[in-house]
C-alpha cells in the first residue's frame, strides 16, 4: 500500500481536515468560490484525483500554488488501511479494511467469470459496505449479528473503491451496495456517494452498473426512485409472503410485502433501471416450491429479475443451504414462468462467503489477543 501521508496527515490518523474523496464537484466549486477561486479549480482537482490518480495535492500542477496550499490546509486524501486481502488475481478478492477509528469493514472485488472460449469481459464489480454493522438483524446474516456501530461517511464509501482500484490496478466498472450495512438507512451519505460514482467528473460509472441493495426500507426506496441520476435496485426479498419473511427479516414487521411491492412498482414506474429480487435459499425456511411460484408471479408483474443465492453458512448460525437438486428445482420453477432468473452454485463457500465473516473473524482475533 502506498503511503500518502507526506503532506496532510496520514491515512491512519484521525484528521480534522475533510477527506476530499467524500466531496462532490459542486461542493468543491462552492468551497473554491468562497476562497477566491472558481469552479475551474474544482474541475481541475476532480480531474487530478479521478482521471490522473494524483494522490498529493502538491502534485496538481494545473492550479496555482495558492490553491494547492488552500487544499492542503482544508483537505486530506485518506484511504482506509488494507488489513487483509483474501483470494488471488482473477478470482474474487475480499478486502478487509481498518478505518481511522479502528473499525473494520469489508469490500469484495469480483472479476467477470470467464466465457466458454476462455476470454472474459472487462467487467470488475466491487461490493461495498455502507455501514459498520447493521441494525436490521436479519436472522441469517453475519453483518447484523452485533447490531449497528455507525454509518460510513461518503468518503469511507468512495475510498473503498479508490483503494481497491489502486491495490488491484484494475478499473472498477460495476458497484453493488451489498457489503455490510443497510445503504438506505444511511441515505444522505449514500446519495452523495452515488453522485460521485456516476458523476462524469468522478468515477464515471454507468447508472445501470451501480446497484443499491436494500432489505426493504419503503420510504427510502421511493426517495431513491426520485434521484435525478438513476441507479439500479436490488431487494433482499428472501420470502415471497409475509408468513415466511416475518420469520427471518424483522424489517417486514415495519413494511410488509404488499407495501414493499407498492414501492417497487413506484420505482419501476419512475425509473428505467432494473430491479432484481434477491432470494437466498435456506433449507426448510423459504425453499418450498409454493414460494417459488409466488415469487415468480410477483417478479413477472414487476418486470423484475430474480437472483437465487444458495445460502452461505455463517459460523454461529444454524441455517443451511438446500441440496443442489432442490436449488435447481426451485430455479426451474421460477424460470418456467418466463422470469429472468440467475443462480450460482459454487463449490466451496470460503471466499464467496457472505460479507461480514472476515470482519467477524478479525474482531474475534483481536478480542482473544
Ligand atoms: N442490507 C442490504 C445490503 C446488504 S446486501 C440488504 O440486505 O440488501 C447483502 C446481501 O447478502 C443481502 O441480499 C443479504 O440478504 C445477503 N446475505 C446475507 N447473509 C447471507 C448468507 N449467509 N448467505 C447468502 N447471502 C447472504
Ligand atoms: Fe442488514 Fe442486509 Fe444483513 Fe439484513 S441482510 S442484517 S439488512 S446487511
Amino acid at each position: 500500500m502506498r503511503d500518502f501521508s507526506q503532506e496532510s496527515g496520514t491515512h491512519k490518523s484521525v484528521s480534522t481536515k475533510e477527506n476530499i474523496l467524500g466531496v462532490t464537484r459542486d461542493d468543491l466549486s462552492t468551497f473554491f468560490t468562497e476562497h477566491g477561486g472558481s469552479s475551474f479549480h474544482a474541475k481541475e482537482v476532480m480531474e487530478a484525483i479521478y482521471r490522473q490518480n494524483i494522490r498529493c495535492f502538491s502534485q496538481i500542477d494545473s492550479i496555482t500554488e495558492k490553491y494547492r496550499e488552500l487544499l492542503i490546509e482544508h483537505f486530506v486524501i485518506e484511504l482506509p488501511q488494507i488489513v487483509k486481502v483474501q483470494g488471488s488475481e482473477d478470482t474474487t478478492r475480499k478486502y478487509l479494511f481498518q478505518l481511522h477509528d479502528g473499525r473494520y469493514i469489508e469490500s469484495v472485488l469480483i472479476p467477470a467469470t470467464p466465457l466458454e472460449d476462455g476470454t472474459r469481459s472487462e467487467r470488475m464489480t466491487v461490493c461495498v459496505s455502507s455501514q459498520v454493522g447493521c441494525a436490521y438483524g436479519c436472522k441469517f446474516c453475519a453483518s447484523g449479528l452485533d447490531g449497528l456501530t455507525r454509518n460510513l461517511s461518503t468518503a469511507e464509501i468512495i475510498s473503498q473503491l479508490v483503494a481497491i482500484q489502486e491495490h488491484s490496478r484494475k478499473t472498477v466498472t460495476n458497484v453493488v451496495f451489498m457489503g455490510m450495512g443497510e445503504p438506505l438507512a444511511n441515505f444522505k451519505n449514500l446519495n452523495k456517494a452515488l453522485d460521485i460514482i456516476v458523476g462524469h467528473w468522478g468515477l464515471h460509472l454507468a447508472p445501470r452498473s451501480v446497484t443499491v441493495s436494500t432489505s426493504g426500507l419503503v420510504p427510502m426506496i421511493r426517495k431513491l426512485a426520485e434521484r435525478e441520476q438513476q441507479v439500479s435496485l436490488a431487494i433482499s426479498l428472501h420470502g415471497a409472503t409475509n408468513e415466511v419473511r416475518d420469520k427471518i427479516m424483522p424489517v417486514n414487521s415495519k413494511w410488509d410485502v404488499d407495501e414493499l411491492f407498492d414501492a417497487l412498482h413506484y420505482f419501476a414506474s419512475t425509473n428505467k433501471q432494473r430491479i432484481t429480487l434477491e432470494y437466498i435459499l435456506i433449507q426448510g425456511i423459504n425453499d418450498a416450491l409454493e414460494q417459488a411460484n409466488i415469487l415468480a408471479q410477483k417478479a413477472k408483474k414487476l418486470g423484475g429479475f430474480v437472483n437465487l443465492i444458495p445460502y452461505n453458512t455463517v459460523e454461529g448460525l444454524e441455517w443451511e443451504r438446500p441440496s443442489d437438486e432442490h436449488c435447481k428445482l426451485f430455479r426451474d420453477t421460477v424460470k418456467a414462468t418466463g422470469v429472468m432468473t440467475t443462480m450460482r452454485l459454487e463449490k466451496g463457500h470460503d471466499i464467496d462467503a457472505a460479507c461480514g465473516q472476515l470482519r467477524l473473524k478479525e474482531m474475534k482475533k483481536t478480542a482473544e489477543s
